[in-house]
């Protein structure tokens, strides 16, 4: 049995960025660059106002003294050449004529008879927004790795560029198995239940980002088990649900075996989810769940998506932890990490967590409602209502 850290370690240690391709930038968002971006263009691209108001030759300006209007230029325009001693009348994004060296907020102006008058003196270069302050050709702006948010797909857009080269989401090919398994629009016949897991971790798949793919549900037989594992293997990553464990029909490290599959671990020191195996074969990463809903919701949140993040090119593969302040007592029992399902609020400047009171790793009522793993550290004992954890968040709170 290993420690999670061990197991999350060897996971990474065995997974790299998948390689690039090239998708429209309306779609990039939440992707990952996997070419730096150099600047190609200027922007702004030419002198332009920040301000509506007056472009001026800030030396020619006298408090009280009318100049006159020469022109009205306003985004979208190009302007003439400003002649000495007068003004251009001027909006916000509009070139500023050839001659002027500032911008007079039209707030400190008064027009009257097709002149303005001021009252403030400008200082050279006032409310200009130069050509190439914000980028210059060149420049190097993202870098490999960058994640794309919406600021980084305006600024690409600035540039001209409609598509960008990121890092391809990993394929995930989900197996259940199990003899008692049926698909949910079936009714369950004697001693079955719907294999419900295959759904829950596609959506886990989507939410990190990666293509999920559920494949037929297969019997508990070492052969199909195999000739199914085989056949998800055209996916980046398999992910196998069930028969993981010590039981007489628990088959699938047996079939991993048959593949050839190396298998770092199969026993992390964790609860829920103790039983979970993972390996590797030409470059795909196999991780076999353990069938109890819990197990595997809770063995994808530490060590699956870890994985899907860190193939999607993301440097920050792990879900943000924070101290929470459990509302009720929590009593560990056994020398496992316990991984608790709950509840987490804010509540003025702390969050509050309320463990789900149905922890049994068959319920699937445990994984209702549930925005946070609480980290309950091995042979904690009784940890009482008030005391500090760490909670693993898994959206924002
Ligand atoms: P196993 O890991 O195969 O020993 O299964 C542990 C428990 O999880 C058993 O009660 C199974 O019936 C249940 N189980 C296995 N696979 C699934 C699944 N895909 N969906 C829901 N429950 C499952
Ligand atoms: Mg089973």
């Amino acid at each position: 049995m290993i420690s999670v850290e061990e197991a999350l370690d060897r996971i990474l240690s065995r997974v790299a960025p998948l390689g690039a391709e090239l998708v429209f930038l309306a779609e990039a968002r939440g992707r990952v660059l996997a070419a730096p971006i150099f600047a190609e263009r200027l922007l702004p691209p030419w002198d332009n106002s920040a301000m509506d108001g007056y472009a001026v030759r800030a030396r020619e300006v006298r408090i009280g003294q009318p100049l006159p209007i020469a022109a009205t230029v306003a985004a979208g325009h190009a302007p003439a050449p400003l002649a000495p001693g007068t003004v251009a009348r001027v909006m916000t994004g509009a070139p500023i004529p050839e001659g002027a060296d500032a911008v007079v907020m039209r707030e400190d102006t008064d027009e009257a008879d097709g002149a303005a008058a001021f009252r403030i003196v400008p200082i050279a270069g006032a409310h200009i927004r130069r050509a190439g302050d914000d980028v210059r050709p060149g420049t190097p702006l993202l870098g490999a790795g960058d994640r794309v948010a919406p600021g980084e797909i305006g600024l690409l857009a600035a540039l001209g560029r409609t598509v960008c080269h990121v890092h391809r989401r990993p394929t995930v090919a989900i197996v259940s198995t199990g003899d008692e398994l049926c698909d949910p629009d079936r009714s369950p016949g004697p001693g079955q239940i719907v294999g419900s897991n295959a759904y829950a971790l596609a959506a886990q798949c989507s939410e990190a980002g990666a293509l999920p793919a559920m494949l037929p549900l297969v019997r508990d037989d070492r052969a199909a088990i195999r000739t199914a594992l085989a056949e998800a293997l055209r996916a980046d990553v398999v992910l196998s649900s069930g028969g993981v464990s010590v039981g007489d029909f628990d088959f699938v490290k047996d079939a991993l075996d048959d593949l050839g599959v190396k298998q770092e671990f199969w026993k992390v020191a964790m609860k829920p989810g103790k039983p979970i195996t993972f390996g590797t074969l030409d470059g795909r990463a196999l991780f076999g769940l353990p069938g109890n809903p819990a197990s595997s919701m809770v063995g994808f949140e530490l060590f699956v998506r870890p994985a899907l993040r860190r193939l999607g090119g993301h440097r920050v593969t792990s879900r943000p932890r924070a101290p929470v302040l459990l509302d009720e007592p929590y009593r560990h029992e056994g020398m496992r990490r316990h991984y608790v399902r709950a509840a987490v609020r804010r509540d003025g400047d702390v969050l509050r967590a309320r463990p789900n009171p149905r922890q049994g790793s068959g319920m699937l009522r445990s994984l209702v409602g549930v925005n946070a793993l609480l980290e309950i550290p091995e042979c904690a004992g009784l940890v009482e209502a008030g005391a500090r954890v760490v909670a693993l968040l898994l959206e924002s709170i």
